[in-house]
């Protein structure tokens, strides 16, 4: 496979959308900003022209390189965006922390997961996605792309759908289309999680087995006796018998709270 696929690079040529990516978040001079995968600087240059400082993150070096060259105000670091530590992330005073970034949607949902995790550094996020990954972040319990990626991001995020962008806006066109995602972190939590690791635990077994009964999936994918499960959901007031993809987020937390 060419690099250029393997990284996803597929550049944006249309200077009105890249100013329209970086509208979603309207960085000022206060603010701080992570780019993530700079490319060749479609939006690196509207973001260094706007922010106060920006970081850019990339793991190619060649286009490391070139958007160090062109910038010279943009600290650029060649790291990998999926482990790189965001907590480390610090606000000006007054001004917010600030993630932007046309990802490679290859590995967009463990860069998605990591943003997520480091919530308490980051304050707002303009990300474009695939277009159905974005829809499954934005996505409401009942609908059928919810699932556990719309859970996690919307327990720590007011998620929306910002942009729609065609294929044909970028070099060379992907062979899906694309959507900008405005994440607003909450600082309040959404719903309150006594233990986030099980919350995880239970939130992606629930959905392993999407077509089963959440009675059924959890007792499954966690090893645990049907009865043992069905008697945490009707503690929690949850009818055992729906499917994971019809439970809000208070509802995942009280039954998080009862498998304990
Ligand atoms: N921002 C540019 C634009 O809009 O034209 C480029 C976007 S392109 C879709 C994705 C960029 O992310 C490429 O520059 C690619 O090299 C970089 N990239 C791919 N995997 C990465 C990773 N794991 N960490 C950081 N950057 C990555």
């Amino acid at each position: 496979m060419s690099k250029r696929r393997a990284l996803g690079q597929h550049f944006l040529r249309d200077p009105a959308i890249a100013r329209a990516i970086v509208d979603v978040v309207a960085p000022t001079a206060s603010d701080r900003v992570v780019e993530i995968g700079p490319g060749e600087g479609a939006l690196t240059g509207e973001l260094a022209r706007r922010a106060g400082h920006v970081v850019a993150i990339e793991v190619d070096h060649e286009l490391a390189a070139r958007v160090r060259a062109r910038f010279p105000g943009v600290e650029v670091v060649e790291a990998d965006a999926r482990t790189w530590d965001y907590a480390t992330l610090e606000a000006a005073p007054g001004g917010r922390v600030l993630v932007v970034g046309n990802l490679p949607y290859s590995v967009s949902k463990p860069i998605v997961m990591s943003l997520v995790t480091a919530r308490a550094a980051v304050d707002e996020m303009a990300l474009m996605l695939q277009r159905e990954v974005a829809e499954r972040l934005a996505a409401s319990p009942g609908n059928k792309t919810y699932g556990s990626l719309s859970v996690f991001t919307q327990l720590a995020c007011e998620v929306r759908i910002a942009l729609r962008v065609p294929p044909g806006a970028f070099r060379p066109p992907p062979k899906v289309e694309s959507a900008v995602v405005h994440l607003v972190v909450q600082r309040a939590p959404r719903v309150r999680i006594e233990d986030e690791h099980r919350f995880h635990v239970v939130v992606r077994a629930a959905f392993a087995h999407r077509r089963k009964t959440l009675g059924n999936a959890l007792a499954r994918t966690l090893g645990l006796p049907v009865e043992r499960v069905r008697a945490a959901a009707e503690a929690a007031d949850i009818d055992p018998g729906r499917r994971a993809e019809t439970l809000d987020l208070a509802e995942f937390a009280r039954l998080a709270a009862r498998l304990a």
